[in-house]
């Protein structure tokens, strides 16, 4: 996977550079066979067979789109053969980065199909803990750890910066919490209580992250938590805007903890390229949702034609 850190540029040409290549998140998914659509998307039969299903009508409490069968907790019995290996791989051999092997891929295919709100997800790549990222899931059986080769190395990439910027045994114990990301074929997630629990999170490109804990000598809550440290989650957004494996496009916070990071960024002339792109959303007291592109590039993944919106469709 080729990785490009967009950001000093977009700063320095004033956000005037083109990033993502116009991908399936705008909407351009209209010559998908239904071949295609039946192997990877869940919800595929359940909506008469069409690839993507009418979204009028979904909330929390009406599902319209969502399998009902598969109003369920975990998700493992979705992984295909090679998900399967892959995670086999990395769980038993120690040894193994996964970041290196997710900068080798030559996966050369696109991973996410229509949009966030009603897509699915091909060939997804697990996020999984190792002893090189730091990562640690928030629900380690639910298997709604997977998303685009983009997202699984951003994340990685993180878990990494982790552990290069909080070296030593005091701050050991620091680990980056991961929610939910998709199911290992994208579609509807659903949640403890028999409702689904994302409007989006179909389609690989959406993940729901903790904040970061620093406290030196002690570990980290592995569950989303409101303690809110401005200033190490000013140093962890940064870090996310700068990643080379995948473009911003928005990250949604709650206002109080926007506000928080407004104090503690100051004049910083990076600040105000990050604010553009982070939005307040209700419910996220307690993590972050950060949705991201296809590839690397610039915050907000503005496509070589500016006419494309950003996607701010809700979380
Ligand atoms: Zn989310």
């Amino acid at each position: 996977m080729k990785v490009v850190n967009w950001f000093w540029i977009a700063l320095s040409l004033g956000l005037a550079v083109s990033g993502c290549s116009k991908s399936s998140i705008y909407g351009d998914h209209g010559d998908l066979s239904p071949g295609f659509c039946k192997q990877w998307n869940p919800d595929f039969d359940y909506n008469g067979g069409r690839c993507a299903f009418n979204l009028s009508g979904v909330t929390r409490k009406k599902v319209k789109g969502c399998n009902l069968s598969r109003r369920q907790f975990s998700y493992c019995g979705d992984m295909t053969p090679t998900q399967v290996s892959y995670s086999e791989r990395l769980k038993s051999r120690h040894d193994i980065d996964a970041l290196t092997l997710i900068s080798n891929s030559e996966h050369s295919s696109e991973q996410s199909f229509l949009s966030v709100n009603d897509g699915f997800l091909a060939e997804g790549r697990r996020v999984i803990p190792t002893s090189y990222n730091r990562l640690a899931l928030r629900f380690p059986t639910r298997c709604t750890n997977f998303g685009t080769d983009a997202m699984a190395g951003m994340l990685d990439w993180l878990g990494h910066e982790i552990v290069k910027n909080f070296p030593g045994k005091k701050y050991a114990g620091i680990k980056l919490v991961i929610g939910d990301v998709a199911a290992p074929r994208g579609g509807c997630l659903w949640g403890h209580n028999q409702r689904v629990c994302h409007k989006s999170h179909k389609n690989g490109l959406d993940a729901d992250v903790g904040y970061l804990t620093v406290r030196p000598g002690h570990s980290s809550p592995i569950e989303f938590h409101q303690i809110f440290d401005a200033r190490s989650n000013y140093w962890f957004l940064k870090k996310v805007f700068h990643n080379p494996y995948a473009c911003v496009k928005f990250i949604f916070l709650d206002r109080r903890n926007i506000a928080k990071l407004a104090r503690v960024a100051g004049n910083d002339p990076e600040w105000k390229v990050m604010r553009r792109f982070i939005q307040h959303a209700a419910g996220h007291h307690n993590h972050f949702h950060i949705r991201i592109g296809q590839g690397p590039g610039q915050p907000g993944c503005f496509a070589p034609d500016s006419r494309l919106a950003s996607n701010s469709a809700a979380p």
